[in-house]
Order: structure tokens, then sequence, then C-alpha cells
């Protein structure tokens, strides 16, 4: 007998990001000795690995498949792979929370998903890949991406890799400038696949980047979206976007303030920290800047305190999103000082996921 098994739009990217070694040296779904060595020892093998990239079902998918051999995998009517299963395994939820998000776990949103898609877990080999089917209109592999930069700029240069989940505002293009000014070359490489209200849609998040990219100096900055979702794993998350730019070709990687956070359940600076921490194991260099801000008195971006006179007495402005998505909920201008007009001319009330 065969199943067909649906799998989600997080599990499709997974699958695509691991067959073309975005995760790399992980190769492959982890089996339970990978996941437990992961959440226990942040290691694969003898490798440096902060986060298990997992196969998991339903409990109404596990009945279906717990004692077959074979399983057809499906995503979109698409037919991606026929797995033959090695073994069916499990993980307690609260051992996963803890291990990842500390003893505050339950209160963490990706816990809450966790918990409610991943009855088991499926450890398998390929028998056969359809290699037609495996491939997105927003999925860029290293090696394509490789291919581009090697082109236009060389083998033997920097590129700095700028992470975000948003829609670029006037901090975030104080980032971008640093980057090309200090390294030369500078990858946006958005992360897609939100899942959670309030966030911005995919399509919004792609084309806003891109019109930046076109306002900088030619083959100074490149563009490719991270095609995944958000873990909101704060340290060991932001160190798996170090290894994923690393995989991209990039030879810094800019680790923002709370970084892969989520509201308040990280300090400022613990993805900063445990980037650094580990940064010859993650084999790129971290740049771990202070967050910055909108000064009042000289109206420009810093990151540093002015110390002009007319600078001290000034108000110092944070650029949020936050901020910014509210002004766009309520449908009111955006100003300037928190995002170039080039971008905020194109968000509206639709660019927000609802729900
Ligand atoms: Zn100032």
């Amino acid at each position: 007998m065969m199943v067909n098994l649906q799998i989600n739009k997080n599990q499709f990217s997974d699958l695509l990001n691991l067959l073309n070694g975005v995760f790399f040296p992980l190769k492959h779904f982890v089996n339970k000795v990978n996941f437990i060595n992961i959440l226990y020892n942040r290691k694969i093998n003898k490798s440096f690995f902060p986060i298990p990239i997992f196969f998991g079902v339903t409990k109404k998918n596990y009945n279906k498949i717990h004692n077959l051999n074979y399983v057809k995998l499906f995503y979109k009517k698409k037919y991606l792979a026929l797995i033959k299963i090695k073994s069916i395994f499990t993980i307690k939820p609260a051992i996963f929370g803890k291990q990842l998000f500390g003893k505050n776990y339950k209160n963490h949103p990706y816990y809450k998903k966790f918990k409610k898609e991943n009855f088991a877990f499926i450890d398998f080999k390929y028998e056969k890949l359809i290699k037609k089917n495996l491939k997105d209109k927003n999925f860029v592999s290293p090696e394509a991406l490789k291919k581009k930069t090697k082109k236009k700029i060389g083998l033997n240069r920097f590129l700095a890799s700028f992470h975000t989940r948003n829609v670029p505002h006037k901090a975030h293009q104080w980032a971008h400038n640093f980057m090309i000014n200090k390294y030369n070359h500078l990858l946006i490489q958005p992360l897609i696949g939100q899942y959670k209200k309030n966030e911005y849609s995919d399509e919004t998040i792609i084309k806003t980047n891109k019109i930046l990219i076109k306002t900088y100096k030619k083959n100074s900055a490149f563009f490719a979206p991270y095609f995944s979702y958000p873990r909101y794993g704060g340290p060991v998350e932001a160190a798996l976007h170090a290894i994923v730019r690393k995989n991209y070709g990039c030879s810094h990687f800019w680790v923002g303030r709370d970084h892969a956070g989520y509201k308040n359940f990280y300090s400022k600076y613990s993805s900063q920290n445990f980037c650094l921490k580990n940064q010859k194991k993650l084999g790129i260099v971290i740049i771990a800047q202070k967050e910055p801000y909108f000064c009042s008195g000289c109206n420009k971006i810093v990151n540093k305190k002015c110390l002009k006179e007319i600078c001290i007495k000034s108000v110092k402005h944070a650029v949020s999103g936050t901020k910014i998505r509210n002004y766009i909920r309520k449908s009111k201008p955006i100003p300037q000082y928190l995002m170039d007009k080039r971008v905020s001319k194109i968000l509206n009330k639709k660019s927000i996921l609802t729900n």
C-alpha cells in the first residue's frame, strides 16, 4: 500500500534548503540521535549546529503512515519524492521547548506551533526525487547565487550579509550603507515564510527590499530571499542564520539587535553575544553593531552618541518596525525619518498579514 502525504509550506522550505546545501553541514532531516545532540550539545556529528531541522507529522498523518515502509511526499498537489521510512520517533515538546527557548518556553510562539504540528518525527531516506517539482519561484540556491556574485564581483572579495524579516526602514538602510562602505558588497537576504498576524506578506518584503538594491551603487548590493520561516529562536536562530549565509558564500554577517527575537523574550544583545562567542565554529565574521537610531539634533541616523551640544539635548527616536506598522494599519503617512519614501509609497494595509 502506498500513501500520499501532503507536506506544508514550512516543511517544503526545509526540504529545499536541505537538498540544496543551505543548512550544510546538516544534509538531511535529523534522526533521533541528531535531534537530541543538537538540543543538548548544539552539535551534529562533530560540527556546531544550533537548531534541529526535523520532519514531523501530525497525529492524523501518523495514523496514516506509521506501519508503512514507503510514502509519497506531495506539496500543493505536486509529487516531490518517494521516501523509505527508516524509523519513527518522538521528542517531548517540553524538552524541545526548554532546550531551545529556555525555562519560559511555554509562552514562546514557535513552541506552540511545534506542539500542534508534530506528534511524531520521521527518519527516512529518498528512493526517488522529482527534481522538476523541487523548486519555488522564491527559492534561490547557494549554487545559483554564488555563480552570480562570482561573475559580477569575483571570488576573493568580501560579501556582507544582511538578514531581515521586514520592509526596510531607515535604520536598515544605515546598516546597508555601513556594510557597503566597509566591505564593498552587500547581500540583502530577507527571510520569507511568515505565518504570524501583523507580519509583512512575502511579496511586500521582497518588493520593498528590491527597491533599495537599485538605489545602491551598481554591483555593490545583491538580493536573494531566504526561503524559510521564523522560529523566533533568538540566539540559536541567529547562529543558524549565520551558517546559512556562510553557505551562500558570504564572508560577514550582520547580527542585529534582538536578532530573530520575539517581544521581550530575549535580551537586546543576547543574539549578538551568542554569535560572537561561537564565531569560530560558525566560520563567518559576525558584525555586531549597536542599534542605529534617529537623532533629532543632527537630523540623521546614528548608532553612536552624538556629542554636539545640539544633539546632547535632542531626542533619540527609535526606528522601529512596530511603530511603522502602526502607521500602516491606521493608513497614516509614514514619517520620512523612519522610512524612505520610495519604500513607504508602495505600502498599505494589505501589506500586513491579518491571520
Ligand atoms: Zn546628532
